[in-house]
């Protein structure tokens, strides 16, 4: 079938983010004189870590900071770290972090994978 893949549920949540994403304010209305931001996502689960990095383009980029669980058998496994990260930015502040646990579920049980960020942000002086 030509929609099987589209209508995966990996590629539903992918298309619903965008769209959240789409909807959202932008990052440059909300907080006006920011100019970098970049967010050093880490990922823990027991004794493996991965760690990437996301720089954002404060231009463009919505208000909306969501992660999708590294877990690939995790449902609905997503990470919102808008609050955290929207409340920092307002305080202008340079530098920081939080950690945030996967309410998805994997298989019977709870996720609860834990997803650490360091963020660091530049604003016009
Ligand atoms: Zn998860």
């Amino acid at each position: 079938m030509m929609n099987h893949r589209r209508n995966s549920p990996a590629a539903l949540r992918f298309e619903d983010r965008r769209k959240r994403e789409n909807e959202a304010p932008r990052l440059r209305d909300t907080v006006p004189d920011l100019v970098g931001l970049q967010l050093s996502i880490e990922d823990r689960s027991g004794m493996t870590s991965t760690k990437h990095l996301r720089r954002f383009m404060v231009d463009s980029a919505p208000a909306l900071f969501l992660v999708p669980c590294a877990d690939a058998r995790c449902a609905e496994g997503e990470h919102d770290l808008t609050s955290a990260v929207m409340r920092a930015l307002r305080e202008h502040k340079t530098t920081f972090q939080g950690d945030d646990e996967c309410m998805g579920n994997v298989g019977l049980g709870v996720c609860s994978r834990v997803l650490h960020f360091d963020a660091t942000a530049e604003y016009r002086s």
